[in-house]
């Protein structure tokens, strides 16, 4: 059976718990074949990111190339972006593939690490947002890129349409970080508004659910799903890995893909 070729554009997290790791589980598990663009090594345990070393943009550029002029991609999922000319490569890059794009526009870890930037959210918002078919921001990265803050359910509609305006197809705002009793997100192309709702699970291990869950999508887009499917499968699949999740290391450990 051919499997769908679906790439990954993210960064190494040495731990294994999120990144280009997160990702190639995330499509193993699914049912695609997971190839994988590195843009940024970072040393990094269940405590934290503790150094990043970014590659250059030609190794990027390279990388993307060799992939999708010979594998082809039936779907791309972006992460970690880590600076301005990295984001606009990558920009430029999803603007010339024809397959959909899942565009999480990382901004820091759980444990506060700076994964992109300041100076590269321009270039977030004006050159990758608008080549993304879902862009998938939790609250924290809502708040950066449109300066929309959220505190209840009833204001996530608003901060989606503030993503929108910058062009993405369609926008998933993700709500978990609301101490709501639910985990709520809202997906919306501006017109249909889905809502999903899963119970919040008390596992603290919960590194990596934001790769996973783009990549899900972005698994599920490449096997054929639309978008609210591709959303609604994947949000189930991510809920169950953080029910499974599990400690590796002192502090917060990954999300379980074996579940
Ligand atoms: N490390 C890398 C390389 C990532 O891409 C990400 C998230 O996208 C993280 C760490 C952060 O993961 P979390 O916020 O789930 O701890």
């Amino acid at each position: 059976m051919r499997l769908p070729p679906v790439l990954t554009v993210a960064g190494s997290d040495s731990g294994g718990g999120a990144g280009i790791q997160a990702d190639l589980k995330t499509m193993l598990a699914l049912g695609v074949h997971g190839t994988s663009v590195l843009t940024a090594v970072t040393a990094q345990n269940s405590l934290g990111v503790h150094g990043v070393w970014e590659l250059p943009v030609e190794a990027v550029r390279a990388q993307y190339r060799g992939v999708v002029d010979d594998i082809g991609a039936a779907a791309v999922k972006t992460g970690m972006l880590s600076s301005a000319p990295l984001v606009s490569a990558v920009a430029e890059l999803l603007a010339g593939t024809d397959a959909p794009a899942v565009v999480d526009p990382v901004g820091v870890s759980k444990h506060g690490d700076p994964l992109l930037a300041a100076s590269a959210l321009d270039a977030v918002r004006r050159e990758l947002l608008p080549a993304a078919t879902v862009a998938t921001p939790n609250l924290d990265e809502v708040a950066q890129l449109t300066g929309v803050v959220v505190r209840v359910p009833e204001e996530m509609p608003g901060a989606a349409r503030a993503v929108l305006e910058f062009g993405p197809r369609w926008v998933l705002v993700k709500g978990g970080h609301l101490g709501t009793g639910d985990a709520v997100d809202l997906l919306t192309d501006g017109t249909a508004e889905h809502w999903l709702r899963a119970p919040r699970h008390p596992n603290r291990h919960t590194h990596g659910t934001g790769c996973t869950l783009a990549s899900a999508i972005a698994s599920r887009l490449a096997l054929g799903d639309d978008v609210p499917a591709a959303v609604r499968a994947a949000k189930e699949y991510v809920t169950g890995a953080i029910a499974a999740g599990f400690a590796a290391g002192a502090g917060v450990g990954p999300v379980d893909h074996g579940w």
